[in-house]
């Protein structure tokens, strides 16, 4: 789009009213023409936002590891299904696949399945896993994936932009917040509550905590599009056993309040401001997903913190051994290890979690700790 998403998305209110914010991240994001995945998306130190895969090759090697390791727990079959979902710059796989070279067997029988909706974030993951050992293939959509083989899914910060819903409680019942143009100013957005309060469908998507009671101000957050990637996987784990990690950043138990947040060049700018031009994203509720998993008949390992889980992984018997290795690196590891697995970095604020069909034993690391 030349010129400005924020003018398109001005004009679409005026004809078509105001947008829920899942409709605004959904365009924000994905809009052929001016989304920030579709035309911008910027990772890493001199773009607009770093991941842990992006802070250290340790964060994919010890995932590549643990995709060994759980392969092995399903009896090793060849074919194995490997799918992530949202691979961003293609460096975790291809740091998972470097690292899963210590098992021929398992290069041997695994078929890599890349689900991606960015053309350029696809045109990155391509030269990216260039030269891995094993060759992926590329879909826009985890159901096009074929559910032909033991499966497993990885996805590091792919459900925190997954678009959301908000809803603010005012006089005892919830009513929807969304985008509109502002009343003072016809060229900017402003966020707004919807005059009526939601009807008993949308009830149903709210997390259970807060179906009930709230305080009158309090705001809520919903991600519709959990449901049917759940229901996908628990379909697909149904077929053939499987096992599915997500990593994102968000608390353990549901929480109130507005997490929508926009980041452009390392900062958090106005959601509203200059949509396309900064990622968009909002915390997981990780107890609802589980709750939600668990309601489906799937098995649930954590939510665990990123740097127990990453330490229970190896992460400090990783680093030791890479600086025994090449010494004028230690510093480096050293920051690399407390960015993935320090309580004021990444360690404490992200968590992973594990769904797998109930015949699997409990996933590698979140096995409590017996000394
Ligand atoms: N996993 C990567 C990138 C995270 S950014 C990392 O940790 O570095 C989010 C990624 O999800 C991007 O690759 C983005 O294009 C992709 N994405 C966002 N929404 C998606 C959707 N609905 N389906 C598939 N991929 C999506």
């Amino acid at each position: 789009m030349s010129g400005d998403l924020k003018y398109w998305l001005v004009d679409y209110i005026r004809t078509q009213g105001p947008l829920s914010i899942a409709q605004f991240m959904a365009f924000a994001l994905h809009h052929p023409d001016g989304g920030y995945y579709t035309s911008r998306a910027r990772l890493g130190r001199s773009g607009d936002f770093l991941t842990a895969p992006l802070a250290s090759p340790m964060f994919g090697e010890l995932i590549g590891l643990w995709c060994v390791q759980t392969w092995a727990d399903m009896g090793a079959p060849n074919p194995v299904r490997l799918i992530e979902l949202g691979p961003g710059t293609g460096v975790m796989m291809a740091d998972m696949l470097r690292a899963a070279r210590v098992c021929p067997d398992f290069l041997d029988a695994v078929r890599v399945s890349l689900v991606e909706t960015s053309p350029g974030l696809a045109e990155r993951q391509k030269r990216s896993l260039a030269r891995a050992p094993a060759p992926p293939d590329w879909t826009t959509r985890l159901d096009a994936v074929a559910d032909d083989a033991p499966t497993l899914i990885v996805a590091n910060e792919f459900l925190d932009c997954l678009p959301i819903r908000q809803f603010v409680r005012v006089e005892g019942a919830w009513r929807e917040r969304r985008v509109g143009v502002n009343p003072d100013d016809p060229e900017r957005l402003a966020f707004i509550a919807n005059p009526a309060s939601i009807g008993p469908a949308d009830l149903a998507i709210l997390p259970q905590a807060w179906r009930g009671a709230a305080p009158d101000g309090a705001l809520i957050e919903a991600r519709p599009g959990v449901e049917p990637l759940l229901a996908d996987i628990k379909h697909r784990f149904a077929q053939c056993p499987g096992r599915a990690l997500f990593i994102d950043y968000g608390p353990a138990e549901s929480e109130l309040g507005d997490t929508l947040q926009a980041i452009a060049g390392h900062r958090k700018v106005d959601p509203l401001e200059a949509p396309g031009a900064a990622d968009l994203t909002a915390r997981v509720d990780f107890a609802d997903l589980a709750d939600q998993a668990k309601r489906l008949g799937l098995r649930v390992d954590g939510p665990l913190e990123q740097g127990v889980w990453l330490n229970a992984l190896g992460l400090g018997v990783r680093a030791e051994a890479l600086a025994t290795a090449q010494p004028d690196q230690r510093a480096s590891l050293r920051t690399q290890t407390a960015r993935l697995a320090h309580s004021d970095q990444m360690g404490k604020l992200f968590k992973s979690v594990v769904l797998s069909s109930f015949d699997l034993p409990i996933a590698a690391g979140f096995a409590p700790i017996t000394v």
